[in-house]
């Protein structure tokens, strides 16, 4: 297509610049001989010049040279008295001409008017007929449907280091291969699923993974393309893309950037986008009108689930929602050794090293180490992949074109382990907090480490020592940094934040506080009319506000003193818990157990 431009544009120049010649020669006939200024006004006073036609930037006409008549064209000069002279010379046909008619110009410029023409015609013209299929159905889906025939089939066994989101979406398979026995059970299955996890996580491998395991027909499309051409398009995108999978049914569809049209609605000043607000509500049409066991699953994925519309989580809608996390130690030794199937290693190269000097690869950076040290032992005309190209290629996936925010160095891997191991050992010392199920210094969302408590039950009052208690855990990280390396990090805003609004919370709503009594200084919901947040004013004075500060510092400041109180008289356990989630980089609930009961007291 480039190379035909190319060549037409020039076929085009070529005809240009002949026409132009064309020109010239018509407006200069041949015979026409051009003499100096000079020479014509010598001639003019000779009384040989017959006719002379003036121009403002021409002058012709005809001279006698011995019997024969010439014709000679000069360039004019300003001379006021070539009248004069003329007369005097008595030459008898003189005339002055017009410019340049517009027909002339028109001609002259012609060149230049088709030249324009054809550049037009090839860069639109024809860029709408090659894509022609496409502009006369702006309105059809680009979903791909994946032919698993064709293709690979993609099945849980290409997806490593996530079990227990697989476990999860295990029963989504089953449904897609026997709907109907579903229905004879009378069981409901969920019409959408949200998978949600870092880029590069296996988000799209799993959902193709849950096509292929049941074998049933994968339509993929991105919401990003929904709303990026024009407006109307996205809604019969969405349309379309559902008429189809519903005709293959049972069948996948696959939503990827769901964020891209399932933002939140009001969010930020002057409401939605109204393309994206249309599909959106296409999309939520859709998913109410799934027939009950009619065999089709919603698979959607995001990196963003925290601007995902409340309307899209609804029962009914993406109500299953699976969390995909970045791999950890084990899971990237698995990861590596799917992808390793594909090349030759040699006898050196350790898989789980490289699986250890990766922590927060994502499986798709893990796909390309594997990749480019594949690349690289080619280079080097080796025979088989060893360690040395996969050290090199850590390096260079590690260095690539992606800013890494979530590879730490060991010092920072360090201070987190202790962060982490803050907050669950004062979990795990305090009565009446959630049990610590696990722990985790790899990254998950824009938190550096985590660690997840799981309540043993549903509860619907919390006592103020419980609220005490769960305070002096959310401090538990920043008191072990402190204590250990004498020094805070930026890594405890979070927690911070969260502990700030929770003693308000005591403070102003629950009357948990002595000085201001049980009063609910509760400030009232309002509209979000104009982006959230804006600052609302309380129904109390001055001093009231004062005082609310000085409760909730002094909350705080409790729960932090009894939290430093607590990781200090048991620093050793501390310093274990620390340099066994180091290395292993997630701990679970026992692990801790273990620890903290083979101590001493
Ligand atoms: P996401 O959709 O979450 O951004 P993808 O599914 O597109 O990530 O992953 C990109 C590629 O990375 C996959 O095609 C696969 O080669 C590799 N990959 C990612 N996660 C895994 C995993 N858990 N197991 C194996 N390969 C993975
Ligand atoms: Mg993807
Ligand atoms: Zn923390």
């Amino acid at each position: 297509m480039e190379n035909k431009n190319a060549k037409q544009l020039v076929l085009w120049g070529l005809a240009f610049i002949f026409v132009i010649l064309v020109f010239q020669n018509m407006k200069t006939p041949p015979l026409e001989k051009e003499i100096p200024y000079s020479e014509f006004k010598s001639k003019v006073k000779a009384g040989e010049v017959t006719q002379v036609r003036v121009r403002a930037d021409l002058i012709r006409g005809e001279y006698k040279d011995g019997g024969q008549s010439r014709r000679f064209k000069t360039l004019p000069m300003p001379d006021l008295k070539l009248v004069e002279d003329m007369e005097s010379a008595k030459v008898p046909h003189f005339q002055g001409e017009p410019d340049r008619s517009w027909v002339t110009s028109l001609i002259m410029n012609l060149g230049w008017i088709v030249l324009f023409f054809a550049r037009w015609y090839v860069l639109v013209v024809r860029q709408v007929q090659v894509g022609g299929k496409q502009a006369l159905s702006f309105g059809r889906s680009r979903a791909k449907m994946v032919d698993d025939k064709k293709a690979k089939k993609t099945t849980f066994a290409d997806v490593a280091g996530c079990d227990e989101s697989k476990e999860e979406l295990q029963e989504v398979v089953e449904f897609l291969k026997s709907p109907d026995k579903f229905q004879k059970l009378g069981g409901k299955m969920p019409r959408g699923v949200l998978l949600f996890g870092a880029p590069g996580t296996g988000k799209t491998l799993l959902a193709r993974a849950v096509a292929g395991e049941a074998g049933v027909p994968f339509f993929m499309a991105s919401a990003s393309e929904f709303v990026e051409m024009f407006v109307g398009v996205g809604a019969s995108r969405v349309r379309d893309l559902f008429d189809q999978a519903k005709k293959a049914a049972p069948s996948v569809i696959f939503v990827d950037e769901l964020d891209a049209v399932g933002r939140h609605r009001f969010a930020g000043i002057g409401g939605g986008h109204d393309e994206r607000e249309q599909t959106l509500n296409q999309l939520l049409i859709e998913l109410d009108g799934f027939e009950q066991n009619q065999g089709i699953i919603l698979i959607a994925a995001t990196n963003r689930p925290d601007v995902i519309d409340p309307a899209l989580l609804r029962p009914g809608r993406f109500d299953r929602q699976i969390f995909i996390p970045v791999p950890h130690l084990k899971g990237r030794e698995e990861i590596l050794r799917v992808h390793a199937k594909a090349v030759k290693l040699g006898p050196d190269a350790d898989l789980s090293i490289v699986a250890r000097r990766t922590v927060g690869f994502s499986g798709a950076d893990l796909a390309n180490v594997i990749n480019e040290a594949a690349l690289l032992a080619a280079r080097r005309g080796k025979e088989a992949v060893d360690l040395s190209d996969l050290e090199e290629s850590i390096e260079r996936v590690m260095a690539g074109p992606k800013k890494r925010s979530n590879l730490m160095s060991d010092h920072e891997k360090k201070i987190v382990a202790y962060h982490e191991c803050g907050h669950a050992l004062v979990a795990k010392l305090l009565p009446h907090t959630d049990p610590v199920h696990k722990v985790s210094i790899v990254s998950r969302g824009h938190a550096l480490g985590y660690t997840l408590q799981l309540p043993k039950e549903d509860k619907y009052l919390t006592t103020r020592t419980e609220m005490n208690n769960r305070l002096a855990v959310l401090l538990g990280g920043r008191s072990a940094e402190e204590m250990v390396f004498s020094d805070v990090t930026s890594g405890a805003a979070d927690d911070l934040a969260k502990a700030t609004a929770f003693a308000s919370k005591m403070v102003m709503e629950f009357g948990m506080s002595e000085r201001l009594g049980a009063l609910s200084l509760k400030k009232p919901d309002q509209e979000i009319f104009l982006g959230r947040d804006i600052a609302q004013k309380g129904g109390y004075s001055e001093r009231t506000a004062e005082i609310i500060d000085e409760e909730v510092k002094r909350i705080v400041d409790e729960a932090q003193a009894k939290a430093r109180d607590l990781l200090q008289k048991n620093k050793k356990i501390l310093d274990d818990l620390a340099a066994k989630l180091f290395d292993s980089e997630v701990i679970s609930g026992e692990d801790i157990d273990v620890i903290v009961q083979g101590a001493p007291a």
